[in-house]
């Protein structure tokens, strides 16, 4: 643990931030859940720095082009920014080792439950993530909670209702809560406090 370093709140996209759709090939699929802007604005004013971290694996699938994937998250960007909140920043893996875009089609450092995305936003935004938290609705972000030393939040929104009725034997989550608020506010109990 360093205490010069940041803390930050690592949020999933589909299923965790939005509704799970399906793949997102369109930004006009787009939906919030109703408490997504209000729980993201207590993060932010807890002093937590919130980056969103996604497997895209339908960039690799040829189903979308990370231009899809940027339109996206900078419509979430201005939907939150709306209502008073933000995302510090946005990390995502395109990547598939079964995709057929070939220079996506591989094996990768950054695909959930691996730590690439974690160590990327660590380094360029100065994040201990022995402080930090992931929060996620699959076992893959409760895994990367593990992979990187963060406490791991699993939400019963997207998959995370049917993923709760089958744990792994050898992963378990700090905490299961219904939804982003539920997890938002695990958070705030739970975070350091500054003496
Ligand atoms: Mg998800
Ligand atoms: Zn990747």
């Amino acid at each position: 643990m360093n205490a010069t370093m940041a803390a930050a709140v690592f949020v999933d996209r589909d299923g965790t931030l939005i509704e799970e759709g399906g793949f997102l090939d369109r930004v006009e699929r787009l939906a919030f859940y109703p408490w997504t802007t209000d729980a993201i604005r207590a993060l932010n004013h807890a002093g937590l720095r919130i980056v969103l971290v996604s497997n895209q694996s339908g960039v690799a699938r040829g189903l979308f082009t990370e231009a899809v994937v940027e339109e996206v998250h900078s419509r979430i960007e201005s939907v939150l920014q709306a209502g008073g909140a933000h995302i510090d920043a946005y990390y995502y893996c395109p990547h598939h080792p079964d995709g057929n875009v070939p220079r996506y089609a591989q094996h990768c450092d950054c695909r959930k439950p691996k730590g690439g995305l974690v160590d990327r936003a660590a380094r360029e935004l100065g994040i201990d993530p022995t402080r930090s938290f992931i929060i996620g609705d699959r076992w893959l972000d409760i895994g990367l909670a593990r992979t990187v030393g963060a406490r791991g939040v699993l939400v019963r929104t997207g998959y995370g209702a049917i993923e709760e009725r089958r744990p792994p034997r050898d992963l378990a989550p700090d905490a299961v809560v219904d939804n982003l608020a539920g997890a938002a506010s695990w958070v705030l109990m739970h975070m350091d406090r500054p003496c």
